[in-house]
């Protein structure tokens, strides 16, 4: 299926059931609405004279227009190009331009972000770009009116042109570890990545998905939207960015059954000082996923937040993006401290990467993926796609990995955050868990610093649980020792207020390293 053709589907299948809630914007669609509603903007679309393969630029917050653009611009075969909103003018000009977007649409404002004053700064240094829309603005309108021009016939004639081997996103990645690659997506690729992902938590058209991770990222519009729709569930939005306050209030008010979020989201909202007023009993799954997801984190989840069957998802943006995931039937301990086990039609290999040798079960190395889920390439960039996938189609994923006995895995960390202090290799990943387990920590980030003597040492940046807590750095060493190997103890102490993050929530330790490694 094309990704027109599986909503088809679901439409006549679910013409009555919830499609999309927004409930910042309180507006509502069900799938027979929603169908008519991404129809509509299609046509508008090619009124516009949007061509096969031209790239479309999204350029917003989170909102339902957001998601009909995604539908719509799958329908007419464009490649829709996600946009992060946390971009400025630098980083949406070389986007635009690298990838050639030529219609572009944009939330006009929100909180301190002007993206108007920002699209009409660039856009003399955007040859391509020859349209903009603004989400709640007469273009909006404009585009919907287009589609008056065109017949329904029209659009059914393009959609007989399109395979689902066809490049339908061109996303970004979150540029954790440096500038954001382009990965060109086929809808072969997300379509079935987000039905797997949603039949492994055994989404029915019963659920309701509560959305508070962006949809410029994989995240939000592969696991959470095409996931939903591709089993009939409803796809619920709390609010255009990230909020805790909002996002539990949707899950009361929308009674939903699955919450998402990277770790840092979980754990803002089981820190709200009302945490125990809302009501989630309605919940029963979710996906904690996007970077490691600390043991406690994940068990105070379960318990408190009533997802025993959350599930915690691996994946790149480059692999559309999972390929290993915990299942439903999972005990506390697999649930709670792996990744979970590779998903169908996906191979997954531990390698060596000095060699390339394949690594026996329990012995660490990087992560490799093959299979429908990897990508076609970065768009435009051959070079650096045949740096990450090689001869035989692999993917080598830059994480490292340890694969059980049980088939289960465990993600190490980033090669790239790796420590090295005077030979020994240090991974922050193991610090960090340890020190969850502090009662003064509510959330801690391990780096490598420079040091004289050893090369590199771990540093500890700590956010403390509550802000009149005294942390010293000699009370977190005595906590490690006897505990921790004596190289792995941090060497140095920063308390923080916040992370620098991604917009996909991530926290930049490259930043880290930059600020602190004096
Ligand atoms: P960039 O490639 O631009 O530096 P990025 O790798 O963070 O950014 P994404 O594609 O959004 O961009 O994220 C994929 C990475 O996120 C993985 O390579 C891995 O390091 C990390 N990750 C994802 N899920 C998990 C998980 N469950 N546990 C640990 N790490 C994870
Ligand atoms: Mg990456």
């Amino acid at each position: 299926d094309t990704i027109g053709q599986n909503l088809a589907r679901a439409v006549a299948a679910w013409p009555d059931r919830d499609a999309l809630v927004d409930v910042a914007a309180g507006t509502r669609w069900t799938y027979a609405e929603f169908g008519a509603a991404v129809e509509q903007l299609a046509r508008g679309f090619l009124g516009l004279g949007v061509a096969k393969g031209d790239r479309v630029g999204i350029w917003a917050v989170n909102c339902a227009e957001w998601v009909l653009v995604q539908y719509a611009t799958a329908r007419i075969g464009a490649i829709m190009v996600n946009i992060n909103p946390a971009y400025r003018a630098h980083e949406l000009e070389y986007v635009l331009n690298q990838s050639g977007v030529s219609v572009l649409v944009a939330t006009q404002a929100h909180k301190s972000s002007d993206y108007r004053a920002l699209v009409d700064e660039v856009r003399p240094r955007c040859p391509e770009l020859r349209a903009v829309h603004y989400i709640a603005d007469g273009s909006w309108d404009a585009l919907l009116d287009a589609a008056t021009s065109v017949e329904p016939a029209e659009l059914a004639a393009r959609e007989a042109e399109l395979s689902c081997d066809d490049p339908v996103n061109i996303q970004y990645t979150s540029g954790t570890t440096g500038f954001a690659k382009g990965a060109t997506l086929s809808h072969h690729n997300i379509l079935n990545n987000g039905y797997w992902v949603g039949r492994t938590v055994g989404y029915t058209e019963q659920d309701r998905v509560c959305l508070p991770v962006p949809f410029y990222h994989c995240f939000g519009m592969v696991m959470g939207n095409l996931g939903a729709t591709s089993h009939g569930a409803c796809i619920v939005i709390p609010a255009p960015s990230f909020d805790a306050v909002a996002t539990l209030h949707a899950v009361e008010r929308e009674r939903c059954t699955s919450l998402y979020g990277v770790p840092t989201m979980f754990i803002a909202e089981l820190n709200l000082a009302d945490f125990a007023t809302y009501d989630l009993s309605s919940l029963r799954t979710g996906i904690m996923a996007g970077s490691p997801c600390p043991v406690e984190v994940m068990k105070r989840v379960v318990a408190e937040m009533h997802m025993a069957e959350v599930s915690i998802c691996y994946g790149m943006t480059e692999t559309s993006p999972v390929s290993l995931q915990t299942r439903r039937d999972d005990d506390l301990e697999r649930r709670t401290g792996t990744v979970g086990r590779v998903l169908p039609h996906i191979e997954v290999k531990v390698i060596d990467p000095a060699t390339g040798v394949t690594l026996p079960r329990g012995a660490s190395g990087e992560l490799c993926t093959r299979g429908y889920s990897v990508m076609l390439g970065y768009w435009n960039e051959p070079e650096r796609t045949s740096e990450v996938i090689d001869a035989g189609r692999w993917m080598h994923t830059g994480d490292l990995a340890v694969m059980r006995e049980d088939g289960y895995v465990q993600i190490v960390g980033r090669i790239k955050d790796m420590i090295i202090k005077g030979g020994e290799n240090i991974y922050p990943r193991e610090i960090e868990e340890f020190l969850y387990g502090h009662p003064k920590v509510a959330d801690v980030q391990v780096v490598g610093v420079p040091d004289e003597r050893y090369g590199e040492v771990p540093l500890a940046c700590v956010i403390v649980r509550d802000p009149d807590d005294v942390l010293t750095l000699e009370e977190l060493q005595a906590y490690c020792k006897g505990q921790l190997a004596h190289y792995k103890i941090p060497a140095a102490l920063r308390i923080l207020e916040a992370f620098p993050m991604t917009v996909s929530g991530k926290v930049r330790k490259i930043e880290l390293r930059e600020r602190y490694g004096e």
